[in-house]
């Protein structure tokens, strides 16, 4: 923790252009030809990186809903590596990891997603599912944190 905010992400742009620019002429790609209208470069590879992230939660998503969690942690993972403000992607790792019983990474996804988007209401309502599933840590003998993995509500929608 070292208490240095988080940078300000830039707000998704899921329009024209998918957040890409020509780094020469700082015009969107033509959605139809994903070339630069000015200079005609082609910027194709451009979306596609900055798609990436959005395919690798989109898989993740899939993974997690067919249940193969520690598969979609991997991807979200990913995603949120690929596009760290990608709001949802947070949420989603965060509900996975807490459904595999990753209590400590949960919540720092959740942690983040609700520091991109205050009051998300999908990672307020996770957050507080992850705290109400706690485990009796104040008592000796209890349920070991990462031990039982189907503790939480198999119903959290993910
Ligand atoms: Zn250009």
């Amino acid at each position: 923790m070292t208490g240095r905010p988080e940078p300000v992400i830039p707000r998704q742009d899921d329009g024209a252009g998918y957040g890409v620019q020509c780094p020469l002429c700082r015009l969107a790609p033509a959605p139809d030809s994903l070339r630069c209208p000015g200079c005609q470069e082609d910027l194709a590879p451009l979306v596609h990186l900055r798609l990436r992230g959005r395919l690798a939660y989109n898989e993740g998503l899939r993974l997690a809903r067919a249940g193969s969690l520690g598969e979609a942690v991997g991807e979200l993972e990913r995603a949120v590596r690929l596009e760290p403000g990608l709001v949802v992607a947070w949420v989603v790792l965060g509900k996975a990891a807490a459904r595999r019983g990753d209590r400590a990474r949960a919540a720092e996804a959740l942690g983040r997603a609700l520091r991109l988007d205050p009051g998300h209401p999908g990672a307020e309502a996770a957050l507080t599912a992850l705290a109400a599933a706690r485990p009796a840590g104040d008592r000796p003998g209890g349920e070991r944190s990462g031990g039982q993995a189907g503790h939480a509500s198999p119903a959290a929608d993910v």
